[in-house]
C-alpha cells in the first residue's frame, strides 16, 4: 500500500457508502478505462469474473471451442469451464513467451473457436497485431488477459487495450491490488453494461426481485474500489522499480553463460512484473537447484507457470504447437525458467544476496 488508499477508504466510510456499488467504484472504472485507452469499464471482484463474463459477452455456451494460450495460469482458461465449453490450448512462441500466431494459424485451420484468449504473461504484451490479424480474418473476438500487464504497452497501445474484451486483476499478487478484485474493459459500451448487470445478480428492471437471466455476485465493493483509486495513484512508480530489478538480475547475471533472462520482443514495453530467467538447456544447474538454494536462505522463488495441456484436469484437451522439436515451447521453458523475488520493496542489499546466492551455484 502507498497511504493514499486510506484517504478514499476514509471517504467511503464517513459517506457510510459501503458496499454495493459508491463513488469509489464509479471512479476506478472511469480511471482504469482513461487509463487504458477504453470507453468503459466494470470492476469486478476478480480477474477470473471478468474473464468469465467476457466469455458470456463473446455468446460462448455448451459444447463452443475456446483458443486460449497454453503457458499461463489456470485462470485463464478455468471460466471456460464454468460454461461447458471446450478449451484448446495455443502454445507460445519464443520471442515473448506469448501465444504463438502460427501455432494459432494452425489450430484456426482445423476449427474456428467462439472466441480466443490470448495471455501476456508476466507483464508483456503478446504479439497482438498478429493474433488480431488471424482472429479478425474470420470475425472471432479477442479476450485480452492483461492480469498481469497492466501498464504494459503494445505499439502505441495499452496492453488489455486491443482484444473486444481486456481483463485486469487486482488481486494480492498483481503490480497493484485491491486484496482482490478485477476490472473487464472494452469499447463496447453495451457489452461492459450487460456485464455490469450479470454481476448484480442479473436483476430485471422491475419493482419485484425478477430475473430473466442468470446472475452472479460478482460487483467490486466501493471499499475495494478505494485501494484501487490509491494503488492506481503508484502505478506508473510500481513499473519503474520494477524495472529496475529487471536491469539490476540482468547486469548481476550477464557473466553467466547458462543464465538468460526472459525475452522482451521490441514490439511494446512490459511492465516487468516478474523478473524471469531462462536457464540453458545444457545448464548443469536446474530451475528446483536454483529454488532450493533461495529457499535455504528464506528467499520464495517459483517455477515458471505449467502450461495447461500438461495439467491433470485439462491434459486431455487439443494443444496446437508450431515448434517441429520434439517438445513445445511452452514445455520447455517450464523446464527452464525461474521466476525470481521481484517485489518492489526489495532493497539493493536484498537482490546483491539473490543474486550472490545463485550465482554461487555456477
Ligand atoms: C491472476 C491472474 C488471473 C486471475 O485474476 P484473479 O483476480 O486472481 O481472479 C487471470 N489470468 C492470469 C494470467 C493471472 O495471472
Amino acid at each position: 500500500m502507498c497511504g493514499k488508499e486510506m484517504d478514499y477508504i476514509q471517504e467511503a466510510f464517513d459517506t457510510n457508502w459501503i458496499a454495493p456499488l459508491g463513488k469509489n467504484v464509479d471512479y476506478f472504472e472511469r480511471e482504469i478505462a482513461a487509463y487504458a485507452g477504453v470507453k468503459a469499464a466494470a470492476a469486478l471482484s476478480s480477474g477470473t469474473a471478468a474473464i468469465h463474463l467476457a466469455l458470456k459477452a463473446c455468446g460462448v455456451k455448451q459444447g463452443d471451442i475456446v483458443f486460449c494460450s497454453d503457458l499461463t495460469f489456470a485462470a485463464s482458461c478455468n471460466p471456460i469451464i464454468y460454461e461447458q465449453a471446450v478449451p484448446v490450448f495455443i502454445d507460445s512462441e519464443r520471442k515473448s513467451l506469448n501465444m504463438s500466431p502460427a501455432a494459432l494459424e494452425k489450430a484456426f485451420k482445423k476449427q474456428v473457436p467462439k472466441a480466443v484468449i490470448a495471455v501476456n504473461l508476466y507483464g508483456q504484451s503478446a504479439d497482438m497485431a498478429a493474433i488480431k490479424r488471424i482472429c479478425d480474418k474470420r470475425n472471432i473476438p479477442i479476450i485480452e488477459d492483461a492480469a498481469e500487464s497492466l501498464g504494459a504497452t503494445y505499439k502505441d497501445k495499452m496492453s488489455g487495450s486491443i482484444g473486444k474484451f481486456g481483463v485486469f486483476s487486482f488481486n494480492g499478487n498483481k503490480i497493484i491490488t485491491t486484496s482482490g478484485g478485477g476490472m473487464l474493459v472494452s469499447d463496447d459500451e453495451e457489452a461492459i453494461a450487460k456485464a455490469r448487470f450479470w454481476a448484480t445478480q442479473a436483476r430485471d428492471q422491475a419493482r419485484h426481485y425478477q430475473h430473466s437471466e442468470l446472475g452472479y455476485n460478482y460487483r467490486m465493493s466501493n471499499i475495494v474500489a478505494g485501494i484501487g483509486r490509491g494503488q492506481l495513484t503508484i502505478l506508473s512508480e510500481r513499473i519503474k522499480q520494477k524495472k529496475a530489478i529487471y536491469e539490476y538480475y540482468k547486469n548481476a547475471f550477464e557473466e553467466i553463460g547458462e543464465i538468460e533472462m526472459c525475452p522482451i520482443a521490441s514490439w511494446g514495453k512490459p511492465n516487468y512484473w516478474l523478473s524471469i530467467i531462462l536457464l540453458e538447456p545444457d545448464s548443469k544447474i536446474k530451475p528446483l537447484d536454483i529454488m532450493l538454494a533461495l529457499e535455504k536462505e528464506n528467499i520464495e522463488s517459483r517455477p515458471v507457470w505449467k502450461p495447461m495441456h500438461l495439467q491433470p484436469f485439462y491434459e486431455h484437451y487439443e494443444f496446437f504447437s508450431d515448434n517441429s522439436d520434439a517438445i513445445a515451447v511452452s514445455e520447455d521453458v517450464f523446464g527452464r525458467g525461474v521466476c525470481l523475488p521481484s517485489d518492489t520493496k526489495m532493497t539493493e542489499k536484498d537482490m546483491a544476496r539473490v543474486c550472490g546466492i545463485i550465482k554461487g551455484l555456477f
